[in-house]
């Protein structure tokens, strides 16, 4: 994390000095914006959003043992201070000027990530496949936006030689303050999705977002993308960075060939352009291209085929992201319950469909937020597509879920299909619990805030 004094904040944030003289060689080791995480010798950064304001709860920054802190200076210094302030106009925006510089005194690659779906997925696949070979450090979790990334990059161990951060945006501009503090050496856009409809108004919006992250990118950096999205080809056309292309298509620079699914352990494929293997012990095709992703990322750092299929092969992701559970009934449940889009929705239909051949296909389904006025297309059409699928039963749960339902009745089924919707996650549990068993094959998946996690944790217990 970063080690550096009082003096070398302020100078880098223009900021003004409220303490002893004698302290501003003070040292401060690593960043905080929460006091209940507050490690002794941080800097406490008092962040303001709607419902809080940092600057509160400086005292128990102080009894946590801070070494100092930033201080919006539009507010009155606090009488009884016991460490030095460096009073600054936004605490938030000094936070990112100091992750920027440190960013640049490191001398670190980093690897910036974006894209609607498979940012933390894709992400997790580049750390493991960098740690064979560098001293790797990656967002935690999922803390990709204008706080997480600065306090990401200010977290990096002084050993670091490779860093990959996530980038996250609800709007357009956000990217771009992203990766204008990240100052990538490597950018990936793992695609374009549907998420965030609602801010950004079109697909095309979305992609230009997305694409904001050249704006910091280094001159000479490449920019590793989805070659299967056109929109992306297209306004890359006129763009000075190296690019490289990564989809099934044959216009692609590198394509995943002879795909093999081996059942719930994982997949095995074959590179286009160098002819390696790669095995991954992961479920989904859309992690094939993700992991090819992650495979241009490596050899573009310089690593060997071998230490690249090394790091595949050792993969394992954070959690609710495609696990495979079994339910006390027996059961098998794909817990995809973290988030959902329309893409994403497809996509775990599509693995769904492919896995386990025996079993009897089931889905739990429920809504998909942030995605706009079309929003009532978008789950009447999956509702389409679960049912073009050959799934045997569906089940959704929520308000938008409901059109899920209307639309799987609106298609011609593949084979006889059941379609039922649950007004609680209790119903659903206490349903999927006494009639689920262990010829099933159980999809569960909807946007956070629906908490099919609930389900799951019920099912896996037997409640
Ligand atoms: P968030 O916006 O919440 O940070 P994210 O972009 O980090 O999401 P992940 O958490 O990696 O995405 O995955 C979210 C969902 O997207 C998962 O359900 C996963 O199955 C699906 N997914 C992952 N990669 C792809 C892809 N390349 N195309 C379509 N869907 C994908
Ligand atoms: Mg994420």
């Amino acid at each position: 994390m970063i080690e550096r004094t009082c003096d070398w904040i302020i100078e880098v944030t223009g900021g003004t000095w409220a303490g002893n003289a004698a302290d501003r060689h003070r040292m401060i080791r690593g960043v905080s914006t929460d006091t209940r995480q507050l490690e002794p010798n941080q800097l406490y950064v008092p962040l303001c959003g709607e419902r809080f304001d940092g600057h509160r709860f400086i005292d128990d920054a102080i009894e946590r043992g801070a070494a100092a802190a930033l201080w919006s200076q539009d507010r009155p210094v606090p009488e009884n201070r016991e460490i030095p302030f460096i009073l600054v106009p936004e605490p938030l925006l000094a936070m990112q000027q100091l992750a920027a510089r440190y960013r640049e005194e490191s001398g670190v690659k980093v690897v910036a990530v974006t894209g609607s779906n498979g940012k933390t997925t894709t992400k997790d696949l580049i750390a493991t496949v960098l740690s064979v070979k560098y001293h790797v450090h990656k967002t935690k979790g999922n803390l990709n936006n204008h706080i997480g990334v600065p306090l990401t990059l200010l977290s990096m161990p002084e050993q670091t030689e490779t860093a990959v951060v996530e980038m996250g945006m609800n709007h357009a501009g956000e990217i771009e303050v992203l990766s204008r503090i990240a100052r990538p050496d490597v950018a990936v856009i793992t695609n374009i999705g549907e998420s965030h409809l609602e801010h950004l108004g079109s697909r095309e919006g979305i992609a230009k977002a997305k694409l904001e992250i050249k704006e910091g990118l280094k001159e000479n950096g490449p920019l590793i993308f989805d070659g299967d999205e056109p929109l992306l080809r297209q306004f890359l056309k006129e763009d000075h960075h190296p690019q490289i292309r990564v989809g099934w298509g044959e216009e692609s620079d590198e394509s995943p060939v002879d795909v093999q699914i081996e059942g719930v352990r994982g997949m095995r494929f074959r590179s286009r352009k160098y002819q390696t293997e790669y095995y991954l012990p992961l479920m989904g095709r859309h992690n094939v291209k993700n992991s090819l992703l992650a495979v241009e990322v490596g050899r573009y750092l310089g690593m060997a085929e071998s230490e690249i299929q090394e790091g595949l092969a050792a993969v394992k992701l954070t959690g609710m992201r495609l696990e495979l559970k079994q339910a006390a009934n027996g059961m098998k449940i794909i817990d995809d319950s973290y988030n959902a889009s329309p893409t994403s929705m497809r996509a775990a239909l599509d693995l769904l469909s492919e896995l386990e051949p025996g079993l009897k296909k089931w889905a739990l389904l429920g809504d998909m937020r942030e995605i706009g006025p079309e929003e009532k297309m978008y789950h009447t059409d999956l509702g389409v597509y679960a049912v073009k699928k050959g799934i045997d039963r569906l089940y959704t749960l929520g308000e938008r879920g409901k059109w899920i339902g209307e639309g799987a009745k609106s298609a011609v089924p593949v084979r006889p299909i059941v379609i039922d919707h649950f007004d609680t996650i209790e119903e659903a549990s206490d349903r999927l619990n006494r009639e689920g068993n262990g010829d099933i094959l159980l999809l569960v998946k909807a946007s956070r805030a629906v908490e099919l996690d609930r389900v799951i944790k019920k099912l896996t217990e037997g409640e």
